[in-house]
């Protein structure tokens, strides 16, 4: 039997981390063992439901490289089917009209609190003559749920977990209405789009249950279940927006690359020996639900931030460029930069890169890194290069400036030797004069090889950018 497998998310937000981890398992169990994946919105909620949530849901699948096979499935327009069903299972006795009140239900619910028991339907229309049925009530339709003898789901990866029947009320399957409860839709959706294996998170446990319920009452193949323990923090604490609780597009807008972060969720939750770099076609061939671990699997910023900067070190210069390129929509406008990038700007971006991506371990740092190129005069240098342009260090920058000012030929080796030649006849160390050169030129404390520096911004910018420091009154 060829596996299918389905990513079913609500569109009532944004796509978040753990639902791209819960699509990326799905994505990998089906590519592995070459069967395809579904996409289903399920967007029953109509209040909740929106269209940015689905745009960004799919906008943030296709930037994870999470392809989906055939159309995307949009539960709501089945509502139709939904309800056939449920008066299929009516016809065959299966499940019947409950007329209970709202009154009614809440009663049930009180009593039920009052007596320290689970808030459950008694059942009370289950074998009632509806002719009984009160006039001008509309009803809904309740699954006929077998009341004795236990349900079990075996799953790939809580094992095999057991409800006693008794503690399983009759649940709604078709509101008054006539709109098809999430419950129902859901059994009819896998079973009509041939879901084989359903893999979510384990917040969907006991609904597994209830919907092999459903299935078992329609006659239907309940799928092979997994359910993958949530995300949580790096504490340990339910995962929140200070833990990485963002959406998918944020962490684009933080400069992570997808290669990086689909890699950074393979691992969590699930392992393979102690590996933790995969290359796409690693992952397809060594995922399997077997390694899939049942405690919580912990979010850790620094971790992904430092699979981040291996992925960037591994990447070509031009496409960290382009990289860059495609996030300064968002992240370009606070730094004075817009999108495109001018000719000039890419060629000295391309060509600085080498130095420039060593240190960072996002798109964001290596920008940050490479401020020296766009930065319009006078610069705006960071805390830690302000306290380089002390009166001292100006004064160096100072004493150095007649010689770069009267050199002839303005490369890296030229410059080199002027400063050298100048910190000798000094008597000074050369870091004492390169470090002010370098926040004077560069605005921060770290950049690539100082000389390079020079030469790629040019003697005309070089000499005003020192010029503005010593021009000035002392940074304050
Ligand atoms: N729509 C549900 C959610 O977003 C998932 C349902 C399912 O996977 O069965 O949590």
């Amino acid at each position: 039997m060829s596996v299918v497998t389905r990513f079913a998310p609500s569109p009532t937000g944004y796509l978040h981390i753990g639902g791209a981890r819960t699509a990326l398992f799905n994505w990998l169990y089906a590519r592995h063992h070459g069967g395809r994946m579904l996409l289903r919105i399920e967007d029953t909620d109509r209040e909740r439901s929106t269209k940015g949530a689905i745009d960004a849901i799919l906008d943030g699948l296709s930037w994870l490289g999470l392809d989906w096979d055939g159309d995307v499935v949009f539960q709501f327009a089945r509502a139709a089917r939904h309800r056939e069903v449920a008066e299929g299972l009516l016809a065959a006795g299966r499940a019947y009209h409950c007329y209970a009140s709202a009154e009614e239900l809440a009663q049930m619910r009180e009593t039920a609190r009052a007596e320290g028991r689970a808030p459950r339907y008694d059942g009370r229309w289950r074998d009632r003559d509806p002719s009984e049925a009160p006039a001008n009530v509309k009803p809904v339709i309740r699954l006929r749920a077998p009341t004795e003898g236990e349900t079990t789901v075996d799953d790939a990866v809580q094992g095999r977990v057991t409800w006693a029947n008794r503690d399983l009320d009759d649940l709604v399957l078709l509101r008054s209405d006539g709109t098809p409860t999430y419950m129902l839709a859901v059994v009819v959706d896998d079973h009509d789009m041939g879901v084989t294996q359903v893999i979510r998170g384990d917040d969907h446990l006991t609904n597994a249950a209830r919907q092999s319920q459903i299935f078992q009452a329609l006659g239907w193949d309940v799928p092979a279940m997994a359910h993958i323990p949530l995300i949580h923090g790096a504490d340990g604490a339910k995962l929140s927006k200070r833990h990485g609780a963002l959406g998918v597009d944020a962490y684009r807008d933080l400069g992570y690359l997808p290669s990086a972060l689909r890699n950074y969720l393979v691992r969590l939750g699930w392992s393979h020996g102690d590996q933790e770099v995969f290359s796409t076609a690693e992952m397809i061939a060594a995922f399997d639900l077997k390694a899939v671990g049942r405690s919580a699997a912990r979010f850790d910023f620094a971790k992904l931030s430092n699979l981040n900067g291996l992925y960037i070190r591994a990447s070509a210069d031009a496409d960290l460029v382009a990289a860059i390129e495609a996030i300064l929509p968002g992240v370009g406008p606070a730094r004075g930069l817009d999108a495109p990038l001018s000719d000039d700007l890419r060629d000295k971006l391309t060509l600085a890169m080498p130095g420039l991506k060593e240190r960072a371990k996002t798109l964001i740092e290596l920008l940050d890194s490479a401020y020296y190129l766009y930065a319009a005069r006078p610069l705006q240098p960071d805390d830690k290069a302000r306290a380089l342009l002390s009166q001292e260090g100006r004064a160096r920058i100072a004493a150095v400036l007649p010689a770069l000012e009267a050199l002839p030929d303005w490369s890296a080796a030229a410059t080199e030797g002027a400063v050298r030649a100048h910190a000798e006849a000094a008597g000074c160390k050369l870091g004492q004069v390169a470090q002010p050169l370098r926040a004077a030129l560069t605005g921060r404390t770290t950049s690539p090889p100082l000389f390079d520096v020079m030469a790629v911004l040019g003697r005309t910018e070089s000499l005003a950018r020192l010029g503005d420091q010593t021009a000035d009154p002392p940074a304050a």
